[in-house]
């Protein structure tokens, strides 16, 4: 059976622990590999060998780091064909899905190269006479990740390539259910010059998450996963003396006016609900259909659901790929009946999709005339169940979206402009489309949701990534003539 073990000093170990979890295919249904499950003593060892690298690392040039950066960015376009296929075999979405994955993370790659120019402060002259006040940034020392299975590449590249970057050691604690594209990270980054130990890999579970969150040697945790993780994270990690950023799970609706153009908004809905089988943090899950747009909507989705591919993701003919796990494919069909009984209308059923052989696959399901007060309205499903709310207006449409417990991507579909700024003024969420169904930011901006979909005050990467991963310092200097001395008990003021 392959073995996958942790990245610690710059190369492969074997765990010690004796724990051990299974990595399936979910295609097939077959267990491919074994991954060490790490102990709080493993732990420990790894960030002492990151302590060290990081004490190095911070003292390393600008420039330096800059160019580890830039090979790195070389090495990750040459290689993503060969790590999306990792991830597909782990993950089950469709190559061309985990392409696009790798595509979005090297984007934060690209950014991270601009680093000089990322760390700079800012230089007051003459604040008070001969008095100049500076501000630099510096790296916080050991930071980790710990990351969820859905983008088991994209979501590691969204925090090391910043931390990296930003001088830090980065320690990363991948999803236990697809840790490889991890490890191949890690060995792009060695392949890119990066001194052992700045990049450290423990796999495990949540005796590896803990040792995390109570180390007083970590200075910082970033976390991506589902919203009861993302608040125990947050609270334990700051109880613990850390700064951290929780992204949490997400219900992102779609608001359809009656103006949309009708083609536009079915193909939008399609793909993002369905793609990545649902399995996505920015995945629309519900559609608001306001006024009578909702019946003509309803059909135009129906009309494309029966043409879409469901497979194996290797098979360049499957637009869709199966679930992570088994357990996960059973409770999204047990949402679909749940949906059935609480009286909304089915007009796919997923579970009447046929795969041969033995993996998690799951048909997509759309659920019409569905209320706020079911479970298929209130619970993040993450799988490809679509639900259509319909509505009266854009006063009722906006207050579904505002009431909800998460807040992360939202999106409006009008031709109406004036009603698109409103929108985007008056929504609770962190990222907004304007006939943009999945609006990922780009690696410039920062990406983050509002209310239970982050835990903290911090979005990820681009700007906000950089201030997390850093800390200012001030500096207030003055270089006197020689010969002056004067003593002053006073407050000084800069009068
Ligand atoms: P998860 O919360 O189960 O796991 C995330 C990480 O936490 C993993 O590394 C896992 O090992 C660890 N973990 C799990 N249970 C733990 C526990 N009891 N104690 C300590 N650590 C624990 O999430 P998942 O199923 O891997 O990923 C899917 C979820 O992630 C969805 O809710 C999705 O919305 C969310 N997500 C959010 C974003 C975002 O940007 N907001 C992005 C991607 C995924």
């Amino acid at each position: 059976m392959n073995r996958i073990a942790h990245w610690i000093g710059g190369a492969e170990r074997p765990g010690s622990s004796g724990r051990v979890g299974p990595v399936f295919n979910p295609a097939t249904g077959e267990q491919t590999a074994e991954v060490d499950l790490a102990s709080a003593d493993e732990v420990a060892q790894a960030v002492a060998v990151a302590q060290e690298a990081a004490r190095a690392w911070r003292s390393a040039s600008l420039a330096k780091r800059s160019t580890v950066l830039f090979k790195f960015r070389e090495l990750l376009a040459a290689q993503s064909g060969d790590l999306a296929a990792v991830i597909t075999s782990e993950h089950g979405k469709v190559l061309s899905d985990a392409a696009g994955e790798v595509a979005r993370g090297l984007e934060n790659a690209e950014f991270a190269t601009g680093i000089p120019h990322l760390m700079k402060g800012s230089f007051s002259e003459q604040a008070a006479t001969g008095v100049d006040v500076y501000s630099i940034k510096q790296p916080l020392g050991v930071v980790a990740g710990i990351t969820p299975f859905n983008f088991p590449a994209m979501v590691p590249l969204w925090m090391c390539t910043t931390a990296i970057a930003a001088g830090n050691a980065f320690v990363l604690k991948p999803s236990e259910k697809d840790p490889s594209a991890a490890l191949f990270l890690a060995r792009l980054w060695k392949d890119a010059g990066l001194p052992e130990g700045v990049f450290t890999v423990v796999n495990g579970d949540k005796e590896a998450v803990d040792a995390i969150l109570t180390h007083p040697g970590i200075a910082a945790v970033s976390f991506v996963g589902s919203t009861p993780i993302a608040k125990y994270i947050y609270e334990t990690g700051t109880a613990h003396g850390k700064r951290v950023q929780a992204l949490g799970g997400a219900k992102n609706h779609m608001l359809v006016l009656p103006d949309a153009e009708l083609d536009a908004a079915a193909d939008a809905a399609v793909n993002a609900a369905y793609g990545s089988a649902g399995e996505r943090c920015m995945a629309v899950s519900v559609v608001v259909a306001v006024g009578d747009i909702a019946g003509p909507l309803v059909d135009a989705i129906a009309a494309r659901l029966p043409k879409l591919r469901i497979g194996d993701g290797t098979d360049p003919e499957s637009q869709m790929g199966p679930l992570i796990t088994a357990q996960h494919r059973e409770k999204v069909a047990g949402y679909i009946a749940r949906g059935a009984e609480e009286g909304a209308t089915v007009v796919a059923d997923g579970r009447e999709a046929e795969v041969p052989g033995d993996g998690y696959f799951l048909g997509v399901t759309l659920l019409d005339n569905v209320k706020p007060d079911m479970d298929v309205y209130a619970d993040e499903i993450f799988g490809p169940v679509l639900a259509v709310v319909r509505a009266e207006t854009y006063a009722e449409g906006l207050a579904l979206i505002n009431d909800n417990e998460y807040g992360n991507g939202t999106a409006i579909f009008t031709r109406d402009g004036g009603a698109a700024r409103q929108f985007q003024f008056d929504v609770d969420a962190g990222m907004v489309g304007v006939n943009v169904p999945i609006p990922v930011p780009v690696a410039y901006y920062s990406f983050g949701g509002w209310k239970a979909s982050l835990f903290g005050d911090t979005h990820m990467y681009g700007p906000d990534g950089i201030h997390f991963f850093t800390r200012s310092k001030v500096v207030t200097s003055r270089w006197p003539d020689p010969g002056t001395s004067s003593v002053d008990l006073g407050f000084p003021t800069n009068r």
